[in-house]
């Protein structure tokens, strides 16, 4: 299983951290040893002092799938999560700095809290059209719909596919909105997906 994730895909996320509009979509990975599930809590990692959240739409690759057209990428989903991209934030800076891969500051164990799979029957919306949010003690910090992304869900599974195989079970981390920022020992973070309490994460 991979996971995969999209880096600016929300017009107002790029511009806060004053990065360029992408022509094409930006990715990179994390391995399976970021996953964290459950509501299990996240242990403040030791090696950075700013540690941020990302909440993200997650979509489940449920068929193996190679140059998927994009008017053919719906059959290869049926399920979404929200998970958090926990980025740390001053890692990543030197390694943009440096033209250095973003790997530790993005793949570090645990980096991926995640809620259930959800299917989108079950939902009963487009996926192009699904609100979720993000709270931190209490307080909404992150609030967007999935019609503001960049490139649709559909598009981005088109477009990996040309380069690499989607087999079942992998997952894609589809961009954060605006609102990023950062977490201490002490907080709870709490994800929506339209109404519902899908995600909760506790910082020890
Ligand atoms: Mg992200």
């Amino acid at each position: 299983m991979k996971i995969i994730c999209v880096g600016r895909n929300y017009l107002a996320h790029i511009k806060e951290l004053n990065h360029q509009i992408p022509e094409e979509p930006v990715f990179f990975f994390k391995p399976d040893s970021a996953l964290l599930q459950k509501n299990s809590p996240f242990y403040y990692p030791d090696f950075s002092n700013n540690v941020h959240y990302e909440c993200e739409l997650v979509v489940k690759i449920n068929r193996l799938g190679k140059s998927i057209p994009e008017k053919y990428a719906k059959n290869y989903y049926s399920e979404v999560a929200i998970g958090l991209d926990m980025t740390c934030r001053d890692i990543q800076e030197k390694e943009i700095k440096n033209s250095l891969p973003w790997s530790i500051s993005k793949a570090f164990d645990y980096s991926a809290p995640m809620s259930k799979f959800i299917s989108l029957e079950e939902i009963g919306k487009d996926i192009q059209n699904l609100d979720f949010k993000l709270l931190k003690n209490g307080e909404e910090v992150q609030k967007t719909n999935t019609s503001d992304m960049i490139f649709s869900v559909d598009k981005l599974i088109s477009y990996l596919s040309q380069y690499m195989t989607l087999k079942i079970g992998d997952m894609i981390f589809t961009g954060t909105p605006c609102g990023v920022g950062p977490i201490k020992i002490g907080d709870t973070l709490e994800a929506f997906l339209e109404e519902k309490s899908v995600l909760k994460c506790e910082i020890k």
